[in-house]
């Protein structure tokens, strides 16, 4: 099923198929939360199915669409000294991405696939290959694709899906057909949230940043545990609480994801300053974030706002994780006392 925001891109697509003009290789890019995986995972399905849906959407029932079912994607039956397997069991589709999250996608990898891609396809059609965090490539396994980029075989589809495009080689970017997602307008989303039955669907929309995906994946029990520590650390530290203990329950939590609540968190605290009606995304503590724009100062929100970015750009380092949350707390304290 294609998502309500994804149509237009869909009948694009769709349209260069009917007229012959699809391009060997395409890029998904756009934020987490859109969906750009299951897209792809579609777009592969309508391209293999035999006897595809007017809207052309795989039928889900011929001989392609049942092989592409039978196993999932990673099941067992997989070739697992590689992270490269297939979709299903069809023969003439291929699926890779990294082993692990924040893992590379290997060149060795790059290279089974493409050798893959160059042989004639099995049931007579195209041959497809999904590369997933396409972004994760190392520099040798994306100039190892280039060369399948450049002389694609005949009837092969490669598509590349990304939220961080920037980070591949332009000659890849290049090379490939750009398809972009774009948070959908606000009912769209709400909406189709409500379908899903999510509660309180305003408030994980905002903190999701508008991607309908992560707003459902963030109404799950204990998906927002560590914003909410962190939340309490913040306001607790301001009512002269122990930095230490909530320092010492922050450093147990994923920091990558802290990081970016206390950046929303000091966002919507630079929003209100500049003017009070302004739309936040911690619509659920809008009456603490008021008070705190009130009496904070400006400058020193943003040089804490600055420290967070940096941090957030140092993915790999690895940091003492108690350290960084006792000063990233004593910044805040001193941000709250000064005011
Ligand atoms: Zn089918």
């Amino acid at each position: 099923m294609i998502y309500p925001w994804q149509s237009q891109q869909w009948q694009q697509l769709q349209s260069q198929v009917r007229e012959q003009r699809l391009p060997h290789a395409l890029l998904l890019t756009g934020q987490t939360g859109l969906g750009k995986c299951d897209f792809a995972i579609q777009l592969a399905k309508s391209l293999l199915c035999k006897q595809p849906q007017a809207s052309g959407e795989a039928c889900g029932e011929c001989d392609a669409c049942l092989l592409l079912q039978v196993a999932p994607v990673n099941d067992e039956s997989n070739n697992r000294d590689s992270a490269l397997t297939h979709m299903g069991t069809h023969p003439d589709c291929l699926w890779l991405e990294p082993e692990e999250a924040d893992k590379a996608i290997k060149v060795d990898d790059i290279r089974a696939l493409c050798a893959a891609m160059s042989l004639t396809s099995q049931y007579g059609g195209y041959k497809v290959a999904v590369i997933n965090m396409a972004d994760s490539m190392n520099m040798n396994a994306a100039n190892s694709l280039l060369k399948t980029l450049e002389e694609p075989g005949a009837n092969t589809v490669l598509i590349l899906v990304s939220s961080r495009p920037q980070r591949l080689p332009i000659t890849v970017r290049s090379r490939c057909q750009r398809i972009s997602f774009y948070v959908p307008v606000e009912k769209l989303a709400t909406d189709w949230l409500a379908q899903q039955k999510i509660a309180n669907s305003e408030l994980m929309l905002r903190l999701a940043h508008g991607a309908p995906l992560l707003a459902q994946q963030l109404a799950q029990a204990d998906a927002l545990q560590p914003r909410q520590l962190l939340v309490e650390a913040l306001l607790g530290v301001a009512r002269n609480q122990s930095l230490v203990s909530h320092a010492e329950g922050l450093s147990k939590l994923p920091a990558p994801e802290l990081l970016g609540w206390l950046h929303d968190w000091l966002a919507d605290v630079l929003r209100l300053q500049s003017s009070a009606q302004a739309e936040i995304t911690n619509l659920d503590y809008a009456a603490e974030l008021r008070q705190l724009a009130q009496q904070l100062n400006m400058q020193r929100v943003y040089g804490l706002l600055d420290e967070v970015l940096n941090l957030r750009r140092m993915q790999t380092v690895s940091l003492n994780a108690q350290l960084l949350w006792e000063d990233l707390l004593i910044s805040w304290q001193l941000l709250v006392k000064r005011a």
